[in-house]
């Protein structure tokens, strides 16, 4: 089947982009941690591109991924917590590469935060779109199939491998039916030597391949600077099917979350039945966990996290304002534990951190360090980050991430 619309769409405005990296694997090919999934991926890019954006201004998410953890639902409330967004904000889940990303973008009305997550290799990007900024314009499309890597409803996969298939009657032919006049300045979903066949100059390496991808290549043309009044096109490629677009002058915010790879530390499992979950705990507790909200007593102020019945400070029982606790944090104690249990990698590392001045503690475990290499008063932040797997549902709270000389800043 073979669709092709070279017709260019409305303009959709890129104001920021934010990128997230783990820190684990080589420097183009991350891992994802253990703690993490395409969620908390989505949710780490997510807050990077709207450092620069006020969240009451976002009225709707799109996810793209192939690699959702919940298929049958779920994921997006997640995502709006783990975000600070309401939980009445619209957003969309689409199963989909680079190619459905950039139709997410050039569609996208102002106030639309478009996030694409890959878990092989793993990294998530994100663009905000607003009222200014540079225009993104469709400028092409074909849509063809040719499955050489499948995966099927049971998670099976399977790899045709035939490289050059892929590239005459697949990538070849689908740039065919598309306009080539204009040069191509940067390739999303080809890996190096058929982004550099297709490039009209030497193409900046991207760390993922699919709907990530685009974005990560949008980061870069925005960062590299555009020549005076000039457009910049834009390729998503995702096995035979294509997408075009043209991105406009003007400035882009980037912000990357990236950190300069490091080894995926070792670790012993214990065998044995991990804890099953309760969801009707697991429903009470999401919005204070995911939100990282606390409880404020009206009559004293007393903060408590999670929230209590009973003041701590002045034994009242009367309702409640929920607050936002800061996301800075400090370590106040910890303990590294190095008994093997069942669902846990050991050793791991648990700290009791205290949040920016709100005097509250919270006990989490570290991540994107390896067990043991903290120590008391040690600066860092809270990230969301999945907490256990639980009879396969996926549990998420908040991680202790130190400060790191070795991140990226735009
Ligand atoms: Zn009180």
């Amino acid at each position: 089947m073979t669709r092709s619309n070279t017709t260019a769409g409305p303009d959709s405005m890129i104001t920021a982009v934010g990128t997230y990296l783990p820190p684990w694997g080589a420097a183009r090919r991350r891992t994802p941690g253990l703690d993490e999934d395409a969620v908390t991926l989505c949710v780490a890019a997510g807050l990077a591109a709207l450092r620069s954006v006020d969240p009451a201004d976002v009225g709707r998410v799109v996810l793209v991924s192939r690699d959702l953890p919940l298929i049958e639902g779920s994921n997006s409330a997640a995502v709006l917590a783990g975000l600070g967004l309401r939980a009445d904000t619209e957003i969309c889940e689409v199963i989909g590469g680079a190619p459905a990303v950039l139709d997410a973008l050039t569609g996208a009305a102002p106030g639309t935060l478009v996030i694409g997550a890959d878990t092989s290799p793993a990294g998530a990007a994100a663009a905000y779109c607003g009222t200014s900024g540079a225009a993104l314009t469709a400028s092409g499309r074909i849509t063809r199939s040719m499955p050489v890597v499948t995966r099927d409803a049971f998670g099976r996969r399977a790899d045709y491998a035939d490289p050059r298939l892929v590239r005459v009657r697949g990538l070849g032919a689908s740039l065919d039916q598309l306009d080539r006049s204009v040069p191509i300045a940067a390739a999303a979903g080809l890996a190096g030597r058929d982004a550099k066949s297709v490039c009209a100059t030497e193409p900046r390496d991207l760390p993922t391949e699919g709907p990530s991808a685009a974005l990560f290549a949008l980061a870069t043309l925005a960062e590299l600077g555009r020549p005076a009044g000039q457009m910049q096109r834009l390729l998503a490629v995702e096995q035979a099917t294509l997408g075009l677009a043209d991105l406009g002058p003007g400035e882009i915010n980037v912000q990357r979350d990236e950190r300069a790879p490091r080894p995926v530390p070792s670790g012993t499992t214990a065998p044995g039945s991990e804890m099953s979950i309760s969801l009707a705990a697991y429903e009470r507790a999401f919005d204070a966990k995911l939100r990282l909200v606390a409880a404020r007593c009206r009559r004293c102020g007393t903060l408590a996290y999670p929230h209590r019945y009973r003041c701590l400070g002045c034994g009242s029982e009367d309702p409640t304002d929920a607050v936002a606790l800061p996301r800075d944090a400090e370590i106040y104690t910890l303990s590294t534990i190095h008994v093997p249990v069942p669902g846990l990698v050991s050793p791991y590392t648990i700290v009791v951190a205290e949040l920016g001045d709100s005097g509250v503690r919270v006990t989490v475990r570290l991540t994107g360090a390896a067990a043991g290499s903290v120590g008391i008063g040690d600066r860092g932040r809270l990230v969301f980050r999945l907490v256990a797997v639980r009879s396969g549902v996926p549990d998420y709270g908040y991680a202790f991430l130190p400060d790191d000389d070795t991140e990226v800043t735009a």
